[in-house]
Protein backbone atom coordinates (compact mmCIF):
# COMPACT_ATOMS: atom_id res chain seq x y z
CA UNK A 1 0.00 0.00 0.00
CA UNK A 2 1.00 3.69 -1.04
CA UNK A 3 2.13 6.11 1.62
CA UNK A 4 -0.86 8.14 0.89
CA UNK A 5 -3.58 5.14 0.79
CA UNK A 6 -2.36 4.02 4.52
CA UNK A 7 -2.65 7.62 5.18
CA UNK A 8 -6.38 7.33 3.97
CA UNK A 9 -7.56 4.16 5.33
CA UNK A 10 -5.85 4.96 8.70
CA UNK A 11 -7.80 8.69 8.73
CA UNK A 12 -11.33 7.13 7.75
CA UNK A 13 -13.88 6.56 10.08
CA UNK A 14 -15.68 3.28 10.13
CA UNK A 15 -19.08 4.01 11.69
CA UNK A 16 -21.28 0.57 11.92
CA UNK A 17 -24.71 0.18 11.55
CA UNK A 18 -25.61 3.60 10.01
CA UNK A 19 -27.50 4.91 7.70
CA UNK A 20 -29.20 1.27 8.86
CA UNK A 21 -28.49 -1.84 10.16
CA UNK A 22 -25.35 -4.06 8.64
CA UNK A 23 -24.06 -0.85 6.79
CA UNK A 24 -20.44 0.03 7.64
CA UNK A 25 -20.38 3.35 6.71
CA UNK A 26 -17.06 5.25 5.76
CA UNK A 27 -16.60 8.13 7.35
CA UNK A 28 -14.74 11.23 5.18
CA UNK A 29 -14.64 13.63 7.52
CA UNK A 30 -11.47 13.24 9.36
CA UNK A 31 -9.96 13.08 5.89
CA UNK A 32 -11.43 16.41 4.96
CA UNK A 33 -10.41 17.58 8.78
CA UNK A 34 -7.07 17.09 8.19
CA UNK A 35 -5.61 19.70 5.82
CA UNK A 36 -2.13 18.14 4.59
CA UNK A 37 -3.56 14.94 3.98
CA UNK A 38 -6.96 16.14 1.96
CA UNK A 39 -4.18 18.44 -0.34
CA UNK A 40 -2.17 15.31 -0.56
CA UNK A 41 -5.05 13.61 -2.16
CA UNK A 42 -5.82 16.20 -4.75
CA UNK A 43 -2.21 16.78 -5.47
CA UNK A 44 -2.00 13.28 -5.98
CA UNK A 45 -4.97 13.20 -8.67
CA UNK A 46 -3.92 16.72 -10.72
CA UNK A 47 -0.15 14.94 -11.11
CA UNK A 48 -2.27 11.84 -12.17
CA UNK A 49 -5.03 13.57 -14.27
CA UNK A 50 -3.04 17.18 -15.85
CA UNK A 51 -1.66 15.36 -18.82
CA UNK A 52 -5.17 13.81 -19.96
CA UNK A 53 -6.83 16.82 -21.84
CA UNK A 54 -9.76 17.11 -18.66
CA UNK A 55 -11.57 19.87 -19.91
CA UNK A 56 -14.27 19.15 -16.43
CA UNK A 57 -14.66 17.19 -13.56
CA UNK A 58 -18.06 15.94 -12.58
CA UNK A 59 -18.85 15.98 -9.12
CA UNK A 60 -21.15 13.38 -7.65
CA UNK A 61 -23.69 14.58 -4.71
CA UNK A 62 -22.86 15.12 -2.34
CA UNK A 63 -19.54 14.45 -1.11
CA UNK A 64 -17.94 14.32 -4.57
CA UNK A 65 -18.66 17.59 -4.98
CA UNK A 66 -16.03 18.26 -2.29
CA UNK A 67 -13.62 16.13 -3.38
CA UNK A 68 -14.65 17.31 -7.28
CA UNK A 69 -14.55 21.14 -6.52
CA UNK A 70 -11.07 20.94 -5.09
CA UNK A 71 -9.88 18.56 -8.10
CA UNK A 72 -11.23 21.28 -10.52
CA UNK A 73 -9.75 24.21 -9.11
CA UNK A 74 -6.39 22.22 -9.00
CA UNK A 75 -6.28 21.21 -12.65
CA UNK A 76 -7.67 24.71 -13.67
CA UNK A 77 -11.23 22.91 -15.85
CA UNK A 78 -14.95 23.37 -14.53
CA UNK A 79 -16.95 21.18 -12.07
CA UNK A 80 -20.41 19.95 -13.24
CA UNK A 81 -22.63 18.36 -10.94
CA UNK A 82 -25.05 15.32 -10.87
CA UNK A 83 -27.39 15.56 -8.02
CA UNK A 84 -29.98 13.67 -6.44
CA UNK A 85 -34.05 14.40 -7.74
CA UNK A 86 -35.63 18.07 -7.74
CA UNK A 87 -32.11 20.14 -6.92
CA UNK A 88 -31.08 21.40 -10.46
CA UNK A 89 -32.84 24.35 -11.46
CA UNK A 90 -32.44 23.84 -15.06
CA UNK A 91 -33.65 21.79 -18.28
CA UNK A 92 -32.02 18.09 -17.17
CA UNK A 93 -31.70 14.38 -17.97
CA UNK A 94 -32.01 11.71 -15.32
CA UNK A 95 -31.08 8.16 -14.62
CA UNK A 96 -32.64 5.41 -12.07
CA UNK A 97 -30.40 3.28 -9.89
CA UNK A 98 -30.38 1.15 -7.07
CA UNK A 99 -27.68 1.47 -4.73
CA UNK A 100 -26.50 0.04 -1.19
CA UNK A 101 -29.42 0.66 0.97
CA UNK A 102 -32.20 1.67 -1.62
CA UNK A 103 -33.00 2.93 -4.68
CA UNK A 104 -32.31 6.91 -6.11
CA UNK A 105 -31.52 9.11 -9.37
CA UNK A 106 -29.05 11.41 -10.84
CA UNK A 107 -29.93 13.82 -12.86
CA UNK A 108 -27.89 16.46 -14.95
CA UNK A 109 -28.49 19.77 -16.71
CA UNK A 110 -28.63 18.98 -20.60
CA UNK A 111 -26.18 21.84 -21.07
CA UNK A 112 -23.26 20.54 -18.32
CA UNK A 113 -20.85 19.15 -21.29
CA UNK A 114 -20.41 19.27 -25.08
CA UNK A 115 -20.26 16.09 -26.69
CA UNK A 116 -16.55 14.95 -26.64
CA UNK A 117 -16.18 16.50 -23.74
CA UNK A 118 -13.17 14.85 -21.63
CA UNK A 119 -14.12 14.38 -18.02
CA UNK A 120 -12.78 12.92 -15.06
CA UNK A 121 -16.06 11.75 -12.29
CA UNK A 122 -15.21 11.77 -8.65
CA UNK A 123 -17.21 10.69 -5.39
CA UNK A 124 -15.90 9.66 -1.86
CA UNK A 125 -16.97 5.57 -2.70
CA UNK A 126 -17.76 3.22 -4.86
CA UNK A 127 -20.10 0.61 -3.23
CA UNK A 128 -22.37 -1.14 -5.38
CA UNK A 129 -21.40 1.09 -8.55
CA UNK A 130 -25.06 2.11 -9.11
CA UNK A 131 -24.36 5.77 -8.48
CA UNK A 132 -21.12 6.25 -10.52
CA UNK A 133 -22.63 3.84 -12.73
CA UNK A 134 -25.69 5.83 -13.54
CA UNK A 135 -23.64 9.16 -13.71
CA UNK A 136 -21.40 7.29 -16.62
CA UNK A 137 -24.40 7.19 -18.43
CA UNK A 138 -25.88 10.72 -17.68
CA UNK A 139 -22.47 11.91 -19.33
CA UNK A 140 -22.73 9.74 -21.83
CA UNK A 141 -25.74 10.39 -23.31
CA UNK A 142 -24.46 13.96 -23.56
CA UNK A 143 -21.62 12.84 -25.73
CA UNK A 144 -19.19 13.05 -22.87
CA UNK A 145 -15.99 10.90 -22.75
CA UNK A 146 -15.12 9.65 -19.40
CA UNK A 147 -11.63 9.44 -18.75
CA UNK A 148 -11.72 7.97 -15.46
CA UNK A 149 -14.00 7.63 -12.24
CA UNK A 150 -11.95 8.37 -9.16
CA UNK A 151 -12.56 7.55 -5.02
CA UNK A 152 -10.89 7.95 -2.15
CA UNK A 153 -12.24 4.51 -1.21
CA UNK A 154 -13.94 1.44 -3.05
CA UNK A 155 -15.30 -1.57 -1.51
CA UNK A 156 -14.20 -4.23 -3.87
CA UNK A 157 -16.12 -6.89 -2.42
CA UNK A 158 -19.38 -5.62 -3.64
CA UNK A 159 -18.16 -5.49 -7.19
CA UNK A 160 -19.34 -2.12 -8.03
CA UNK A 161 -16.51 -1.57 -10.97
CA UNK A 162 -18.76 -3.74 -13.10
CA UNK A 163 -21.18 -1.48 -13.20
CA UNK A 164 -19.47 1.26 -14.70
CA UNK A 165 -19.92 0.30 -18.26
CA UNK A 166 -16.45 -0.36 -18.92
CA UNK A 167 -14.70 3.13 -18.07
CA UNK A 168 -11.26 2.67 -16.26
CA UNK A 169 -11.37 3.47 -12.49
CA UNK A 170 -8.44 3.97 -9.85
CA UNK A 171 -9.15 4.50 -5.94
CA UNK A 172 -7.13 5.30 -3.26
CA UNK A 173 -7.50 2.38 -0.99
CA UNK A 174 -9.29 -0.12 -1.32
CA UNK A 175 -11.44 -2.46 1.39
P1 LIG B 1 -23.04 2.91 -4.67
O1 LIG B 1 -24.03 3.53 -5.62
O2 LIG B 1 -23.61 1.68 -4.01
O3 LIG B 1 -21.70 2.67 -5.30
O4 LIG B 1 -22.89 3.93 -3.48
C1 LIG B 1 -22.05 5.00 -3.61
C2 LIG B 1 -22.59 6.22 -2.94
O5 LIG B 1 -23.19 5.97 -1.68
C3 LIG B 1 -21.45 7.16 -2.69
O6 LIG B 1 -21.87 8.47 -3.03
C4 LIG B 1 -21.15 7.02 -1.21
O7 LIG B 1 -20.95 8.28 -0.65
C5 LIG B 1 -22.38 6.35 -0.61
N1 LIG B 1 -22.06 5.11 0.15
C6 LIG B 1 -22.47 3.87 -0.15
N2 LIG B 1 -22.03 2.97 0.74
C7 LIG B 1 -21.30 3.67 1.63
C8 LIG B 1 -20.56 3.30 2.79
N3 LIG B 1 -20.47 2.03 3.22
N4 LIG B 1 -19.90 4.28 3.44
C9 LIG B 1 -19.96 5.57 3.03
N5 LIG B 1 -20.65 5.97 1.95
C10 LIG B 1 -21.32 5.04 1.25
Amino acid sequence: MSDLASKVSSTLRDVPDFPKEGIIFKDITPVLADGMLFREIIEAWRQRYASQNISAIVGIESRGFIFGAALAHALGVGLTLVRKPGKLPYSRIGVDYTLEYGTDRVEMHTDALAPGERVVVVDDLLATGGTCGATVALVQQLGGVVVECAFLVELGFLEGAKRLHGVPHHALTVF
